[in-house]
């Protein structure tokens, strides 16, 4: 569990400009959320599956410019907010969240990812995962509907 190095070339980031643009999105993780992955990513190369990061730690004004564009396509801010958290609010803001592409990596973790503390949050977003250590002993907690039905959102 020591060191970082090796690990990190198993999962490979698949960037949008937007998200290229807002830099070092995968560094400023949280790292335990970081470790997690890198944890999982590994056990996942086993069964031939490779994690890739579609998105994850976001500037502040990435996440407003994402709001905004919720908001722009779903026609209203309470709409949006099924989707899309606010800068303030957001776990990818802190560094809690990462997003991840492609149906095996999302079937792999669903079965897999809460022995690693990484569970889906939200029933809409089978993309979206956050650290939840106690899963390791618990399973993964209830999800939400979606971001809007989220407490931390309140
Ligand atoms: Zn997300």
């Amino acid at each position: 569990m020591s060191g970082n190095t090796a690990s990190s070339a198993i999962w490979t980031k698949s960037l949008g400009y937007k998200e290229a643009a807002s830099g070092h999105q995968i560094e400023y993780l949280n790292p335990h959320l970081l470790r997690a992955l890198q944890d999982a990513a590994t056990a996942a190369k086993d069964d031939g599956v490779v994690f890739h990061v579609s998105s994850g730690w976001r500037s502040t004004a990435y996440q407003e410019q994402l709001q905004e564009d919720a908001i722009a396509t779903y026609g209203s801010r309470a709409k949006a907010s099924q989707w899309v958290a606010p800068p303030e609010k957001s776990a990818h803001v802190s560094g809690d969240a990462v997003d991840l592409d492609g149906y095996d990596t999302q079937a792999w973790l669903t079965k897999r990812g809460a022995g690693f503390g990484l569970c889906q949050v939200y029933e809409n977003e089978p993309w979206h995962f956050e650290l939840r250590t106690e899963a390791q002993q618990q399973g993964c907690p209830s999800m939400y509907a979606d971001a809007a039905h989220d407490p931390r959102m309140k």
